[in-house]
């Protein structure tokens, strides 16, 4: 198969615009339509490794559930463990946890304590970053069991809803932003 080059407009076409999900006045940017089609999978994950190849990467955090997707494909081409960021209540051992506020309503994440090995440098993944609120929740949570942020990988970044100002020491890599509605 044809490797299809890093090209914004056909990701940019790959992303289905809902408008008024999950409630009125939000546009939802909905990045499953990439997982259907694998020429765009691909070439979403090889921009991801592409932008992080020279760089330490010891560990993939993935946010439930569409960052499971990207940090899998990452953390298993890089050879590094991935740690589930996962919605309360849902992983059996014993987790550390944080609540926060979404751009709708508020939530809160949980991962496996003895997962998380301190010292080391992880890299952050979710689909898309509108105020950062869920990356900067999940940031803390690792400098808080001694280890670092590698970086913070989305697909998709809405700078107009200042998660720089959250978020922007970790360096956010996003691979298209949309700037309002
Ligand atoms: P935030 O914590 O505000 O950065 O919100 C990020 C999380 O909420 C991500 O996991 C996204 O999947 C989801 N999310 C927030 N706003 C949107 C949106 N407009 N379209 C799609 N997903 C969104």
């Amino acid at each position: 198969m044809m490797q299809q080059r890093f090209d914004v407009k056909v990701l940019d076409q790959a992303i289905k615009k809902v408008p008024n999900f999950p409630k009125e006045g939000i546009l939802f940017y909905d990045i499953t339509s990439i997982f259907i089609n694998p020429p765009v999978y691909r070439m979403v994950i090889e921009e991801m490794l592409a932008r992080y190849q020279d760089q330490r990467v010891d560990g993939v955090v993935a946010i439930e559930s569409r960052g499971f997707l990207l940090g899998s494909c990452f953390a298993l081409e890089r050879q590094v463990p991935m740690v589930l960021a996962r919605k309360k209540g849902k992983l059996p051992r014993p987790t550390i946890g944080r609540s926060y506020s979404l751009e709708y309503g508020n939530a809160t994440l949980e991962m496996h304590q003895e997962d998380l090995l301190p010292g080391r440098h992880w890299l952050i993944v979710d689909d898309l970053i509108a105020t950062g609120g869920t990356l900067d929740a999940v940031a803390r949570m690792i400098e808080e069991s001694g280890s670092y942020v590698a970086g913070i990988f989305s697909i998709v970044g809405l700078p107009f809803l200042n998660y720089a100002k959250k978020i922007g020491q970790y360096k956010p890599i996003t691979l298209i932003d949309y700037h309002g509605e």
